[in-house]
């Protein structure tokens, strides 16, 4: 490849790691934040007792595996995506189907944080699940207000 090009393929992989960089934040944040939101009501709202502590960190623990495994996998989408860029250049075969890679691994994500989110909900008593709720909608609906 001679300099030219190259210097053209990095400044647009830069450019759309960029833009994938903006949109994956964007597509995380709402998931995660409403999860930090709820964990603050969890924690220090709900007054837990022993028993459901336990039992809330027993599912942090896993979740906390789930996730990272998650954002591996969505990290991996994200770098074939720049290798099929580099590849082909423009909208091609490998680019798209990228596309679709990285697409599928944040609707994962954004699946296991709200399964997260319904087993957490799990060890609440009725009273506490009923706060809980507001918090959900109200964490979901931040942004749209
Ligand atoms: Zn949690």
């Amino acid at each position: 490849m001679r300099p030219g090009r190259w210097t053209i393929g990095i400044a647009l992989i830069a450019f759309l790691a960029g833009v994938a960089g903006v949109f994956t934040g964007r597509m995380l944040i709402p998931a995660r934040a409403p999860a930090s939101e709820l964990h603050e009501v969890l924690h220090h709202q709900l007054k837990l007792d022993a028993d459901q502590a336990a039992r809330l960190e027993a599912i942090e623990r896993q979740f906390a595996i789930r996730r990272h495994a998650l954002e591996l996998e969505l990290r991996a989408a994200n770098a074939r995506l720049a290798d099929a860029i580099q590849a082909e250049h423009g909208n091609g075969p490998r680019v798209v189907a990228a596309v679709d890679g990285s697409h599928t691994a944040m609707g994962e994500l954004q699946k296991a944080t709200l399964a997260h989110v319904f087993a957490m909900r799990q060890i609440l008593r009725p009273d506490q699940a009923e706060r809980f709720d507001r918090a959900v909608v109200k964490a979901l609906t931040a942004d749209a207000r």
